[in-house]
């Protein structure tokens, strides 16, 4: 199990996107992290786990019988963030494949005010070139750069 160091990836809520989003943690007091940066808008701001004023967030097992198990997440990474690590391995090898030998004109320079299809090409100010790898909910794109998979805002005209 992998502890969170300052500089690791953890989601967290944008205060200014207002979204929860991919971050990395700029410091951190014992265990937990208290100072994040947003991979999206690069604003640093206080931790937060989850929307302030919603609980409907939290982490939830819902057993067959229909009792709902609230899942503890405080100290331990969730099951999600070691898998993402186990795959970043063939992330790589796909990055390599749809990248490689593109010219730059393919790529569209990120901005979080316009919107992405899957299989975009993208270029990040920090990260690099990369690609839309998936398009969620709620106005998130998830980019895959060379360094893995970045949650990102997209459609967001402010
Ligand atoms: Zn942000």
């Amino acid at each position: 199990m992998k502890p969170l160091v300052a500089g690791s990836e953890i989601d967290a809520w944008c205060t200014r996107c207002r979204l929860l989003l991919g971050h990395r943690i700029v410091a951190m007091i014992g265990k937990k992290p208290v100072r994040v940066e947003c991979s999206t808008c690069g604003s640093v701001h206080n931790y937060k786990a989850t929307a302030p004023g919603n609980a409907s967030v939290a982490p939830v097992i819902r057993n067959r019988d229909g009792t709902i198990t609230p899942v503890r997440t405080a100290n331990a990474p969730s099951p999600r963030a070691q898998s993402k690590t186990s795959r970043v391995g063939a992330r790589t090898s796909e990055w390599e494949t749809r990248i490689a030998g593109q010219p730059a004109t393919a790529f569209t320079r990120y901005s979080m005010a316009k919107t992405y299809d899957m299989g975009e090409l993208v270029h990040h100010p920090k990260f690099g070139d990369g690609f839309v790898a998936v398009v969620l909910d709620g106005g998130k794109i998830s980019i895959v750069f060379k360094d893995g998979a970045k949650t990102l805002a997209h459609g967001q005209p402010n």
